[in-house]
């Protein structure tokens, strides 16, 4: 999700724990979140605490956004940071006029336990989709304004989140890889393989209607968790 302090993340259920990540660095570093000096902060924590990778830092996962970048026509060049924290999930973000991406050790220790490269292509096109498109211009920053209506704030969110996994899926150019990272963001790596995708999708279709299933998906930020996304 594009976010107001601009960044935008994947994983719906985990977007508390991300948030508490940058509270918690919000917090020992006294920046807040919508201010200049906040971002400054939180562009030198990546800095500081993450990896980049490069031709020889991580080059798989370096050639591997290199890859996601040529197939969007990106020109503007995206830092990628591999940053330790045990949680599925990664994130796009603009700091001080910087685009960068960074992948959470949790989510890549999770797809590289079963070496499936497909899996990590599809989440940094995910993230690198935030980018191209357009999560963080000005247009984008503009509608967040609609964080003042925030069920139409989050169904745009949710929407942006369709349009980046959709962006994953077109660079990592497998349904299949697609739909296993998506399994192993709800199940782990060790099960995903063996989700029936057809029994996933016809248990979000019998609680879909639910009311309390129904009030969840109106206040999340996209609908992995649940399987709403995969009937799309
Ligand atoms: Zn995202």
């Amino acid at each position: 999700m594009a976010h107001a302090s601009g960044y935008a993340c994947c994983a719906d259920a985990v977007g508390a724990h991300r948030c508490n990540l940058w509270t918690r660095i919000d917090r020992h570093w006294h920046g807040r979140a919508r201010t200049v000096f906040g971002r400054a902060i939180r562009s030198r924590f990546i800095k500081s605490n993450a990896i980049e990778v490069g031709e020889e830092q991580l080059p798989d996962v370096y050639y591997t956004a290199r890859i996601c970048c040529e197939r969007l026509g990106i020109q503007e060049p995206i830092a990628v940071y591999v940053l330790q924290e045990n949680l599925w999930n990664a994130f796009a973000a603009k700091l001080a006029s910087r685009r960068v991406v960074v992948l959470l050790s949790g989510a890549l220790d999770s797809i590289l336990l079963k070496g499936d490269m497909n899996q990590v292509t599809w989440l940094i096109g995910h993230e690198i989709g935030h980018h191209a498109a357009g999560h963080f211009d000005f247009l984008a920053k503009f509608l967040e304004i609609g964080a003042w209506l925030p069920w139409i704030y989050l169904w745009y969110s949710r929407r942006r989140e369709l349009t980046c996994d959709r962006i994953g899926l077109y660079c990592c150019g497998s349904v299949e890889g697609a739909l296993l990272a998506i399994s192993n963001l709800t199940v782990g790596a060790q099960l995903a393989t063996a989700v029936n995708v057809d029994q996933a999708i016809a248990q979000w279709h019998r609680h879909s209607h639910e009311l309390y299933v129904t009030y969840r998906t109106l206040y999340t930020l996209n609908t992995r968790r649940n399987c709403g996304e995969w009937k799309k």
